[in-house]
């Protein structure tokens, strides 16, 4: 599709603004897939709101420049092409835009700003034990007690909650509804008496993940976000939110390049992998998927811009990135281990000087193939979008 004028103007400034201003320490992490901390996120995320980018999709009112979909899509791509950390979506594409829709203007005074200049750091507290896929069955109870309300439950997965101030929790307000109507929409100070957190190692050995327990925390009601028991239809407009920014093109192709790297750099005899019959097939294979992914996304933000529900193809588009991210991925792990790969975790920490003994980044690449496992399960499973597929095309 051929971009307009302006917008393939803005594309090439963001790639030339990510020349100059991405800190080169920042992004020899990202693309090493070194482990990045709290004040790396924060530092970029800083200037790129300096800038004015960070909540360029937020509307004019709240300080944003109205961007669509497309364009915000554009300029993802071009950063994390560059080398950008993922911007934690938590504060800006999550519950900023709850708040600023449904919540009131006391709260829109004490919330955006922290959030969009991330003095406050959020955490999403949706997922429980038995509440994942089937989020509705969630059972964290609060109950009023005059003006506050006492929480108890157990919340998992909760991504960099290790780091928050904040989290955003869908709690259970009315037991006796239908599941969906007795949610409601509660922002928790994690700093509260009764909040434990602890963390959970995942299989790229990141300690990222974590329970938060929750034992008679009393939070305000002025803390409730919208009405008591609409909780649902904020959690859906915020899933919707977390649907669209799935597919990381920018990411996809970042990681090509670098899977180019290796296969120019392992040997099979006296040619490279790059030469060979097999790997020139299979790349073949992978550009394809990106290019039917982009081209799967242009049709996305076209609807988009035509006011239309993206729904369908916003499932489709979750399935197909993870395909695509997982298959890239697993790629990489398949040359590095043509190439004898050895898997260095010391290589993943900053600084670090044992000499390497794989290509450089070939540990970061056997990490990213470990966590990249998730793409496939957060936001939506690819299995709940092939159901929501089956039951829209072929009413199963
Ligand atoms: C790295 C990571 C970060 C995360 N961060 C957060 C976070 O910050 N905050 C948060 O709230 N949550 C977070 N999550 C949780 C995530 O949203 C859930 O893992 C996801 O919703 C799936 O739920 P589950 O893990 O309970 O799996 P389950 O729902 O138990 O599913 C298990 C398996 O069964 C399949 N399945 C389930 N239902 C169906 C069905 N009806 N038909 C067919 N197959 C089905 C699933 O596809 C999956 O393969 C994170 C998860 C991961 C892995």
């Amino acid at each position: 599709m051929e971009l307009a004028r302006d917008l393939s103007d803005f594309r090439d400034e963001v790639a030339e603004f990510c020349k100059t201003r991405l800190p080169a320490d920042i992004r020899s992490k990202v693309l090493l897939n070194q482990h990045l901390d709290k004040t790396d996120f924060v530092r970029w995320m800083r200037i790129l709101q300096e800038k004015g980018w960070l909540i360029g999709h937020w509307p004019q009112e709240y300080g944003g420049q109205g961007w669509s979909h497309l364009k915000r899509w554009l300029f993802e791509n071009e950063l994390y092409r560059a080398g950008s950390p993922w911007l934690a979506p938590f504060g800006i594409t999550y519950v900023g835009p709850v708040i600023y829709n449904f919540g009131n203007d006391a709260q829109k005074r004490r919330w955006l700003e922290p959030t969009i200049s991330h003095d406050i750091w959020w955490a999403q507290g949706y997922s429980e034990r038995s509440a994942g896929s089937d989020l509705a069955n969630l059972q964290t109870r609060a109950v009023r007690d005059g003006d506050h309300y006492v929480v108890s439950g157990h919340k998992i997965w909760t991504s960099m909650a290790q780091w928050a101030d904040m989290m955003f929790t869908l709690v259970r307000t009315d037991p006796d509804a239908k599941p969906q109507c007795g949610i409601s929409f509660l922002l928790i100070d994690l700093k509260s008496p009764g909040v434990s957190i602890r963390p959970i190692k995942s299989i790229n050995l990141v300690e990222d993940l974590n329970e938060v327990f929750l034992d008679e925390v009393r939070v305000p009601v002025e803390n409730l976000v919208g009405e008591e028991g609409g909780g649902w239809t904020y959690a859906k407009f915020l899933l919707d939110n977390e649907r669209l920014i799935s597919a990381e093109v920018g990411k996809a192709q970042r990681l090509m390049a670098q899977l180019r790297f290796f296969l120019s750099e392992i040997r099979q005899g006296s040619v490279t992998l790059a030469e060979t019959q097999a790997w020139r097939q299979r790349m073949g294979e992978l550009e394809l998927k990106l290019m039917s992914l982009v081209s799967l996304c242009n049709r996305m933000f076209s609807e988009l811009e035509m006011g239309n529900d993206p729904g369908l193809s916003a499932s489709m588009l979750k399935i197909v990135s993870a395909e695509l991210l997982q298959a890239i991925s697993g790629a990489h792990v398949d040359a590095l281990s043509q190439g004898g790969l050895s898997f260095q975790a010391e290589a993943l920490v900053p600084g670090d000087s044992a000499p390497l003994v794989s290509p450089e980044g070939a540990a970061g690449a056997v990490g990213e193939y470990l966590f990249g496992r998730v793409y496939s399960i957060w936001g939506g499973s690819s299995e709940v979008q092939k159901n929501i597929l089956a039951k829209a095309v072929l009413g199963l």
